[in-house]
């Protein structure tokens, strides 16, 4: 990211939190206190000191053990860019006026030879980016200060380990002088005094050490370690503000989604050590458990360490259970703090804290991160432990983290392994979430008949096709080498809740040979393969799965959501399985039932094709009226599912191609079935084939041509209700003609469909009231810009949005992913557009539908159908525009009744105030 685009990026920090900036464009107050003398920050303030910044100060106000120190803001940061790299004038003037105040306050003096005083250099932006950025502590030690840190704390060797891991951590950190070398120092140290453990090293090699360590310094720095304390500061705070833009730190906003902030703050904060001896330690916590919810203190320590010695696994921490064995006041004390800070904050808190000869201290605290399961858990403990309200506890689960909930997943041990034991072969798309592991089938067909012989098998291949329907059904998983994540594979499977990796580009498929190359290895078709939906993870052999219960509290969290929730949910469905799923997860109908993939199923297939081979109407309605009776069966399963709720069917939408079979040998048999000759099958393929078949003729436009298709089906429907309705079952058609740009489109097709339910009623003399509606899929840009005219003949419009953004930004769906990686790595594109609503643009064109829409008809429902429906952000929009309802795959529905009531409550002004943290 450039700090151009960090600039332009900024959010105006509202006037009571940002310091006043001055005439030269400098913030007058560069920095903020926080101590016993005076605490000048607030937790409230993380967009101006960091969220480490704003709770050091908020923990410190509330009375808790923090030792003192300063934050300098993120506006100076932001500056240090602005200005080409140079710390602002008087910048360390200040620093100093801070650090004659902490002394005063603590009674020490920075650089002194009897009792010196240490700090930390800190890094801590608004949204927490553990280990993204650096700290450097005991600051302040020199060959003099050392010392004064031997003789006032009588403790020789904790002094000179103190200076030997500031040479190290600042020549790593600051000068740029690779931490290996100062190891390789270390372990020769280590060797002379025959010993293995750091801890083991006796006073005498410390001191040597230290010796050492200056000498790798200066023969790789080119200059001796410094020993000006207020020039050692000045160095590391620079240091962290270069942090901000290190390579990693940048990754991890992109890969997290964050931007809008003004870059990190710096805490220079009083030491205390954790590595004073058996009476000393240091740890992390969480208040609860973050895998789980359970309400029970979770965390781990370290007796005689440094802060960073927990985190770089140097030795084995023990468990916080443990701790009273160590020291029973120290553990009390941590409890109530742990419950002081639950109290205050009201969220789970993710704690580090350091123990100096037996007195606590507390160094950070932020809302700690969570697992969907615990989201949910600890939401619903906190509302009984009546902590927040039933509102504040909708908005807190992420949303979309409820799929870990709803579907089975790899168990963290099962990939650990697969990791160390190079079994990770490569990381696809994450298309469709969930853990499946089967044998590699490499054809649908296969896929049908060794899934009938009691095999497990995953799908593997390049990309699917309507044609694979079945075999993508029957396989436990699917993996695709090309397509993106809504490519036909990824679409389909996450309607089903299939596991589904795409696009995984590393593989190299052998159809013929049945194997796969990945990673130099080669796997055929009785070799097992795990694959992970949720991380696009693809990994030899098999991984053991664990199937999460839906809780008691998961119930509570969606009674909570329908509550708060004023747009409808409905679902994406064409199966009566499918259906009544979709309608246990809470689904209030079905916003989109695909007809085409009823013609996929076995017998019914050569139907269609019949139908489509055939060169007269008259031989079309023949093969269409062996159709009419299978569709109707399947509306009725569905109406019975769904009965009394809404269900929109789209009238055939792909292609006609898509149905007929494009190899030599299925063309042969498929001639053979219909007795026809191969040729003239050869010949209908070629003339249905289309340059860009999804501009091509699909949608209403078949309809144009064969106005007996849309015939049969609205008859199916139409028989399909009323015989519903003879049986008291409350069927609720919707008919929706797909791929509309102009109203004359649909003023003639819905003309059609009218009068044929119209007819179906006469013949049937049906004499109670259908109420079948007749709407359109928006879907093609001019239909939005011509929404009035439009409007105006429809009962409901759908917006197809998977279709919408591929015209409207003439991105190909299917092959987006050949680019869009660089979009997005160049901040093109903040996020794919096929799974997270352009609100920009394509948001733009549904906003424009949804008002010209409801201006030619006030009463005009409107919902929206594509994959974004079950998507959080684009659900917030889709509350912004008004739209009546969202419609999503089943295994979504809970997602958006939840995002839904977070989109409502939001909207109603309800402060979300957790990112932050
Ligand atoms: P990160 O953001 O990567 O967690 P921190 O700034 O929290 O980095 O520092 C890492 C660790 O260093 C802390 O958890 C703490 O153990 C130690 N540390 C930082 N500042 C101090 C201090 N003033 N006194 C003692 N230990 C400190
Ligand atoms: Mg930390
Ligand atoms: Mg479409």
């Amino acid at each position: 990211m450039s700090v151009a685009s960090v600039a332009r990026k900024r959010k105006p920090g509202t006037s009571q939190e940002s310091g006043a900036a001055g005439s030269n464009g400098q913030p007058s107050k560069m920095m903020y206190y926080f101590g016993r003398t005076k605490t000048e920050g607030g937790g409230k303030q993380k967009q101006l000191l960091g969220g480490k910044g704003a709770n050091l100060a908020e923990m410190t106000s509330i009375g808790l053990p923090v030792p003192p120190g300063f934050t300098i803001t993120t506006e100076v940061c932001d500056l240090y860019y602005k200005s080409a790299r140079k710390l602002p004038n008087g910048l360390m003037d200040e620093v100093a006026r801070n650090v004659a105040l902490l002394e005063k306050e603590l009674g020490k003096k920075f650089g002194d030879n009897a009792n010196p005083l240490l700090v930390s250099v800190r890094s801590g932006a608004a949204v927490s980016m553990p280990g993204m950025m650096n700290t450097i502590l005991n600051l302040g030690l020199n060959d003099e200060a050392v010392v004064g840190l031997a003789n006032a704390t009588g403790q020789k060797r904790f002094a000179y380990d103190a200076y030997r891991r500031l040479i190290n951590m600042y020549g790593d950190v600051v000068c740029g002088v690779d931490h290996e070398l100062f190891e390789l120092a270390f372990d020769k140290i280590k060797t002379k005094h025959k010993v293995k453990n750091d801890t083991d090293v006796p006073l005498e090699g410390m001191v040597q050490l230290c010796e050492e360590y200056k000498k790798v310094f200066q023969k790789h720095f080119g200059k001796p370690f410094p020993q000006d304390p207020l020039k050692q500061l000045e160095l590391a705070i620079e240091a962290v503000f270069k942090s901000w833009m290190q390579a990693r730190a940048v990754k991890y906003r992109q890969v997290e989604n964050i931007t809008g902030l003004l870059g990190t703050a710096v805490n220079v904060q009083s030491m205390v050590f954790g590595n004073m001896g058996d009476d000393s330690g240091t740890g992390v916590a969480f208040t609860r458990d973050p895998a789980t919810g359970e309400n029970k203190f979770y965390g781990e320590f370290l007796v005689n360490a440094q802060g960073e010695d927990v985190v770089a696994g140097i030795r084995t921490p023990l468990h916080v259970d443990e701790m009273p064995k160590w020291n029973k006041q120290v553990y009390k004390q941590l409890l109530e703090i742990k419950d002081k800070l639950e109290h205050h904050y009201r969220d789970v808190q993710d704690i580090e804290f350091t123990i100096e000869r037996g007195t606590l201290f507390m160094l950070q605290t932020r809302n700690g991160k969570r697992t969907g399961a615990a989201a949910v858990k600890i939401a619903c403990d906190m509302v009984e432990e009546k902590l927040i309200d039933e509102k504040t506890a909708v908005l807190r689960i992420p949303a979309g983290d409820l799929t870990q909930l709803l579907l089975p997943s790899f168990s963290p041990q099962a990939k650990i392994q697969a990791k160390k034991e190079g079994r990770l072969l490569t990381v696809g798309l994450p298309a469709s979430p969930g853990a499946a592991v089967g044998k590699l089938a490499f054809t649908a067909a296969e896929a049908v008949e060794r899934t009938l012989k009691g095999e497990k098998v995953l799908l593997v291949r390049k990309e699917t096709n309507p044609e694979d329907i079945e075999g993508m059904h029957s396989a436990v998983g699917i993996l695709t080498s090309t397509g993106g994540m809504t490519s036909h594979a990824a679409v389909v499977a996450r309607g089903w809740g299939r596991c589904c990796v795409a696009g995984a580009g590393e593989i190299s498929i052998d159809e013929k040979a049945r194997k796969i190359k990945v990673a130099g290895k080669t796997f055929a078709h009785n070799d097992t393969l795990s694959i992970d939906g949720s991380t696009g993870e693809v990994m030899a052999g098999t991984a053991a799965t664990q199937v999460p219960k839906l809780s008691g509290d998961f119930e509570t969290v969606m009674i909570w959501a329908d509550k708060y929730r004023t747009m409808k949910v409905r679902t994406n469905a064409d199966t009566p399985a499918d259906a009544k799923r979709a309608r246990e997860f809470g689904a209030q109908g079905i916003g989109l039932c695909r007809t085409e993939h009823m013609f996929f199923e076995g017998e019914r297939i050569k139907d269609m094709r019949a139908m489509i081979l055939a060169n007269t109407e008259k031989d079309r309605r023949a093969a269409l009226k062996k159709l009419l009776p299978v569709q109707r069966k399947d509306f009725i399963g569905i109406f019975k599912a769904m009965n009394g709720l809404p269900v929109t069917i789209r009238l055939l939408d792909p292609p006609l191609h898509e149905f007929l079979p494009h190899d030599a040998k299925s063309q042969a048999e498929m001639a053979k079935e219909l007795g026809v000759t191969a040729a003239e099958v050869r010949e209908r393929v070629s003339q249905l084939h289309e340059m860009n078949p999804m501009l091509g003729h699909r949608g209403c436009r078949l309809a144009v041509t064969y106005p007996e298709i849309l015939e049969m089906q609205v008859t199916a429907i139409t028989e399909a209700v009323i015989a519903c309705k003879e049986k008291k079952i409350d069927a609720q058609a919707e008919i929706m003609i797909p791929l509309v740009g102009t109203a004359r489109e649909l003023e003639m097709l819905g003309e059609q469909v009218r009068q044929t339910i119209a007819n179906v009623q006469e013949k049937k003399k049906f004499k109670g009231k259908l109420d079948i509606l007749v709407g359109t899929m928006i879907e093609v840009p001019r239909a939005c810009v011509a929404a009035d005219e439009i409007g105006a003949l429809a009962d409901f419009f759908s917006f197809g949005t998977n279709d919408l953004t591929q015209m409207t930004f003439g991105f190909s769906r299917d092959d987006i992913n050949t680019f869009l990686p660089d979009y997005l790595e160049k901040e093109i594109l903040p996020r794919d557009p096929f799974q997270s609503l352009d609100t920009g643009g394509v948001g733009q064109l549904v906003e424009m539908g949804v008002r010209k829409g409801r201006a030619a008809k006030a009463n005009l429902k409107v919902g929206i159908c594509g994959e974004h429906g079950g998507d959080p952000d684009s659900i917030q929009f889709c509350q912004k525009v008004g739209l009546d309802y969202v419609s999503c795959s089943p295994f979504r529905v809970p997602i958006a009744r939840l995002a839904a009531a977070q989109a409502a409550l939001k909207q109603g002004g309800a402060d979300i105030g957790r990112k932050g943290e």
